[in-house]
């Protein structure tokens, strides 16, 4: 049990952990290639690097972070010192899922280990070459009794949720977050649901159109829009609507050239199942731009489509896919009709040069986070925490926020023996209007 007690143990896994990933890194990059053609630059910045920044931050700090933290006594404890332990939680279970396979594994198995806990990672069954380098990685640092992989399907995860865990985190969507949920319930076993939902990406007339669609184009269609904070759809003010998508277009275009097939940078859809029923929801659709298909490579070409009414198949869920709504509005009621329609986002974002209006867009709904004027970029900062709010989730991690949800924060008051003042002891007798003074007081 080092890995309980011992911060240097801890750092010492934590170190071969990086001197492995770094030896692997060629492969991990391959293995995602293979899942679903994950772009190598992608591949690197959204997964390997990521992990191999977030593994130098966590051992950076993690002295600091798991140092018992003293917060000033309450005078009605008076003499007394307090402070705060990170206690670990025990046994963890991770389950991750198939979109950033290698980065949403590793990060909070990451934490887990920093902060001291027991480790069982279920990667996706989605990604199966991914998941072997996972399991291999791990089997080379880690004892079986510290972090062990369980590679499978939905079967094994619900093998696993029958058992009895001291924390569950969970990555994927909405529907089997309910089911990690009340699989939680019955021990009582603390969560977090890292989840999805409809991410409403808002443009106002005053925009930089021509950057306002590149940063769209490159949020949405990174990853082949299989990204839980994608823009899911566009609100753009009618007045510029037709401005919007001609610069769309030459993004996409500036992107992935006219036919995106050929393109090394574009990844496939993770599989057929995910294939049909994204095909599916281009059904009926006005497609402005894109909406070729090959099903031989589980190809969509990034697609644009033209003002889905509310009820139809792509408006009614996540579309996790590469392809775009876009609606206009007139006025801001219509904005909020549409996005009060829906469960709170995951990400919600913005695109105006009106500072005012954008405080207030980003102060009236709520949702996981989200930026002004870009997309997708506030997952990338250490300091903000990542997570969603009601139907997109429960809690939130990164940074230090990471290794605080894998740690039990047990308060403790040290309580001085020199002096005992007699005044909180029965008989209460002629004690109670000093109680008041008292309370009034602190
Ligand atoms: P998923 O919920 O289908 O699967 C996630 C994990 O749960 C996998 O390991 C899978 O084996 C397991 N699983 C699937 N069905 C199960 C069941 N019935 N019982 C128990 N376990 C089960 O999600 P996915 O398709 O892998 O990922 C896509 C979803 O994840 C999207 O909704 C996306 O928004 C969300 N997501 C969220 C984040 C985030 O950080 N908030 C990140 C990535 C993906």
């Amino acid at each position: 049990m080092e890995y309980k007690t011992s911060i240097r143990y801890r750092k010492k896994k934590l170190k071969q952990l990086l001197q492995c990933i770094n030896k692997y890194e060629n492969e991990i990059v391959s293995a995602l290639y293979d899942d679903f053609k994950k772009p190598e630059f992608e591949a690197i910045v959204t997964e390997t690097s990521f992990v191999i920044s977030d593994l130098k931050h966590t051992l950076k700090n993690i002295n600091k972070w798991s140092r018992p933290k003293r917060v000033f006594p309450s005078l009605l404890n008076f003499p007394s010192s307090d402070y705060i332990i990170n206690e670990p939680y025990g046994k963890v279970l991770i389950i991750a899922p198939w979109n950033y396979p290698f980065q949403l594994a590793f990060c909070p198995l990451i934490a887990a280990v920093a902060a001291g806990n027991q480790v069982v990672l279920k990667p996706s069954e989605l990604t199966p070459n991914t998941s072997k380098i996972i399991s291999k990685i791990v089997a080379e640092v880690f004892d079986t009794n510290h972090v062990e992989v369980r590679e499978g399907g939905i079967e094994i995860a619900q093998q696993l949720l029958h058992q009895r865990w001291d924390y569950i985190f969970f990555t994927g969507s909405v529907a089997v977050g309910k089911i990690v949920a009340k699989a939680a319930a019955e021990f009582m076993t603390p969560v977090t649901l890292e989840l999805g939902g409809k991410n409403p990406c808002i443009i106002s007339a005053d925009c930089n159109v021509k950057l306002t669609a590149k940063r769209i184009i490159w949020g949405k269609f990174l990853n082949a829009g299989q990204t839980c904070i994608a823009p899911d759809y566009l609100l753009v003010d009618s007045k510029i609507k037709p401005k919007i998508v001609a610069a769309l277009i030459d993004e996409i275009q500036l992107a992935y050239g006219e036919n995106p097939e050929l393109s090394g940078d574009f990844p496939r859809i993770i599989n057929n199942k995910n294939w049909l029923r994204l095909v599916e929801l281009l059904k009926n659709e006005t497609i402005l731009y894109g909406g070729q298909t090959n099903e031989n490579d589980n190809y969509i070409a990034p697609t644009l489509l033209d003002e889905p009414k509310l009820e139809s198949g792509v408006m009614k869920e996540e579309i996790f896919g590469p392809i775009l709504p876009i609606l206009s509005y007139d006025n801001e009621q219509e904005i909020e009709s549409i996005i009060s329609h829906y469960e709170k986002p995951l990400s919600l974002y913005v695109f105006s040069n009106n500072t005012a209006w954008t405080k207030k867009i980003m102060n009236t709904y709520s949702f996981g986070g989200g930026c002004i004027n870009d997309t997708v970029i506030h997952f990338s900062n250490k300091r903000l925490p990542f997570g969603g709010v009601g139907n997109s989730g429960i809690g939130a991690y990164h940074g230090q926020l990471s290794f605080d949800t894998f740690s039990h924060r047990k308060s403790i008051v040290k309580k001085a023996n020199w002096l005992d003042l007699p005044f909180r002891y029965a008989p209460y007798k002629n004690k109670i209007n000093l109680l008041k003074k008292l309370l009034n007081w602190f």
